[in-house]
């Protein structure tokens, strides 16, 4: 159990920070360097999102950024009215704020929660994790997704992630057909050699019988983490696979809520969890996850953050002070994303330092 020094909820956050004074949302959307990149899920040139700022009266602004989730349910044009709705009535101070906030949920929540964290941090001129637990780790090594295509094309785009300094790659698998799944992780394996770390996701393409014929193929390429093979709501397909698959089972898409956890880890359904912030709606409720996963022996993984480097760098506060981490933690997607207005993050060799300002010690360009 991590030592928490804080009350990290929206309404603890909210009794810490500095009376608001305003706020301000706004539609970021970023292209895609490679405009094909695409997962089992979705195909979009681009990752749509929200970038919020809070400004406190001290003259501190806190700030975070969500991507909409439309895999899971959450919708950009959903999320805004419920934001618009919700926001004024936080900066004006009502005493239920913090309630209302809670009735966000998944992204929305977390974009709100994390801006207001920020804010606490750096009106106390500290860095996010500090608020957060204790201190784990200074860096963390990252891994980089490979987009779906022919296993010639994942190939060439591993080996330059390779020689970009990168140890650690996710695969995606889509199942149209599971020879070319199995060719996808063999020449990428064939390319890149032994030294690589290798993950695959499946993005719950597969049934469970799938699966299990896929993972018992594949695992001769020495692969860390099987994840979401079978669709979210299949807890018994999880637990066959748990049971009998020779690569570790790890939820996502199934892992979107605290009581979805609680229910995987009851049902004893899988081997590990990917934690993301923004479908499970905050960092207050990410490292309640992180513990419940902890306390149960299952591995802890931070998950994609597709987004802004604001986003990642909110996710990487949290990766620090988690005590089971699992490396490599998926917090460099910003990498194959343009025109980032956030600036301070950056990854060196396959890994990234916590950077050193107060909150999630990233800044906004002025001009955004
Ligand atoms: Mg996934």
């Amino acid at each position: 159990m991590s030592l928490r020094k804080e009350d990290v909820s929206p309404g603890g956050l909210l009794s810490s920070a500095p009376p608001l004074a305003s706020f301000r949302i706004e539609h970021l959307e970023l292209p895609k360097s490679d405009p094909t990149w695409r997962f089992a899920l979705a195909a979009n040139p681009s990752s749509p999102g929200f970038l919020l700022q809070l400004f406190g009266k001290n003259g501190v602004v806190g700030s975070a950024s969500v991507g909409e989730i439309q895999h899971l349910g959450y919708r950009l044009g959903d999320m805004k009215n419920a934001l618009e709705k919700v926001l004024p009535l936080v900066v004006s101070g009502k005493d239920d704020a913090g309630s209302l906030i809670e009735s966000l949920n998944g992204p929305s929540r977390a974009l709100v929660q994390m801006a207001l964290l920020d804010l606490v941090a750096r009106s106390r001129q500290v860095a996010a994790h500090e608020l957060l637990g204790v201190l784990k780790r200074g860096t963390v090594r990252v891994t980089r997704i490979l987009s779906l295509k022919s296993p010639e094309q994942m190939a060439k785009v591993a080996a330059s992630l390779v020689s970009e300094g990168y140890h650690d790659l996710k695969i995606k698998l889509d199942n149209k057909d599971s020879n070319l799944d199995f060719e996808r992780v063999s020449a990428i394996r064939g390319t890149v050699g032994s030294e690589v770390n290798l993950t695959v996701d499946a993005n719950q393409s597969y049934s469970a019988e799938g699966a299990l014929s896929i993972s018992n193929r594949i695992a001769q390429f020495n692969i860390d983490v099987f994840e979401q093979p079978v669709p979210w709501d299949d807890i018994e397909g999880m637990r066959f696979l748990r049971r009998r698959s020779p690569i570790p089972i790890e939820a996502d898409e199934a892992a979107n809520s605290v009581e979805r956890v609680a229910e995987l880890i009851s049902a004893q359904a899988v081997h590990g969890v990917s934690i993301k912030i923004p479908k499970l709606g905050g960092i207050d409720k990410a490292l309640q996850v992180a513990e419940m996963c902890s306390d149960a022996g299952l591995q802890v993984r931070i998950g994609a953050h597709v987004g802004s480097r604001l986003l990642s760098a909110a996710a990487l506060q949290l990766a620090v002070v988690i005590a089971d981490l699992v490396e490599p933690a998926e917090l460099a997607e910003f990498e194959r994303l343009e025109g980032d207005p956030v600036t301070g993050l950056v990854v060196e060799q396959g890994r990234i330092n916590l950077p050193g300002g107060y909150g999630f010690g990233v800044s906004v360009s002025e001009a955004f």
